[in-house]
């Protein structure tokens, strides 16, 4: 048994005492560290809270490799083992005691007047004004016009990030095993001079959103992925859709789903 481990960690105190007792009991069980990830590593291990994987994420560019997440974060909604448990997690694994959950990301394209953009995030794509203005932007769906949009920005997140800033903007929590989007509105403006949808709304797996700045006061755009941010000037379109690409996380045989969010939230 000689499979290739790679260890992901934040540079918290707690997770790099983490990091040294995984190594030595990883290392007595047979298997083996490699200090490089590439195509042929079999597993990642990803020691922090959910910013840490959502980091790896974005450095691996949505890696094919099952993760699995040691919680030393703040939430740790991925993350699957608690530091406690590093034996049971290393056993379990030994014996492919485990199930593979399969999380797709979301993209945008950002088409400015310099060209084109590109982005992804496992959580959400969130779109504001750079000002304390409101921004004024059209929204259609696979290329039909749905509404013109006034408040603060908009949140697509895909079922991953529906626990996230998704939640905390009154969105729905979503079980991952449902694919698609959920588009929520930030402080939407709804009155006799504008009229924006003020809940989410949801869209199965292939469709197409489209955002368009209503004026040249809305084309400077702050575009936020997974808590990254850019800003553009002069935004034509943005386009959004769920991606092909997904993660594969590791799961252990009592992983439910509501368990965990009861477990986080309640
Ligand atoms: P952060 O500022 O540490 O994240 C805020 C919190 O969100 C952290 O407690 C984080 O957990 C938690 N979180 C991240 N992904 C989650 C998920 N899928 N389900 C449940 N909770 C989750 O920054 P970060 O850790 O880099 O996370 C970036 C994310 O923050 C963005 O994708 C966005 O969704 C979220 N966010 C939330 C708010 C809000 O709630 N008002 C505002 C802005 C952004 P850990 O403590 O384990 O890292
Ligand atoms: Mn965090």
């Amino acid at each position: 048994m000689d499979k290739k481990i790679y260890i992901y960690a934040n540079d918290t105190e707690m997770s790099k005492t983490i990091e040294k007792t995984v190594r030595n009991k990883l290392v007595k069980s047979g298997l083996r560290v490699y200090e490089k990830y590439d195509e042929n590593t079999e597993l990642i291990i990803c020691i922090g809270g959910d910013g840490t994987l959502l980091r790896l994420v974005q450095e691996f560019d949505f890696p094919k490799t099952p993760i699995v997440g040691i919680n030393t974060g703040h939430l740790g909604f991925f993350q699957e083992v608690l530091p406690e448990k590093i034996d049971d997690f290393i056993f379990f694994y030994n014996q492919d005691r485990y199930t593979i959950q399969s999380l797709n990301g979301v993209t945008v394209s950002v088409k400015t007047d310099s060209g084109i953009s590109k982005h992804i995030a496992l959580n959400d794509i969130t779109v504001r004004g750079l000002l304390t203005h409101p921004v004024h932007l059209n929204i259609s769906i696979n290329n039909s016009f749905i509404e013109r949009f006034s408040g603060d920005g908009i949140c697509v997140a895909t079922p991953a990030g529906s626990t996230a800033y998704n939640y905390a903007l009154g969105g729905s929590i979503v079980d991952p095993r449902l694919n698609l989007l959920q588009v929520t509105p930030i402080a939407p403006m709804h009155n006799t001079a504008y009229r924006s949808f003020t809940s989410s709304i949801l869209l199965p797996a292939n469709d197409k959103l489209t955002v368009i700045p209503c004026s040249n006061y809305d084309k400077n755009l702050s575009i936020v992925y997974d808590g990254l941010m850019t800003e553009y000037e002069n935004v034509i379109e943005l386009t959004i859709q769920l991606s092909r690409k997904k993660i594969n996380l590791i799961r252990f045989d009592d992983y439910q789903f509501w368990e965990k969010v009861k477990s986080k939230f309640l």
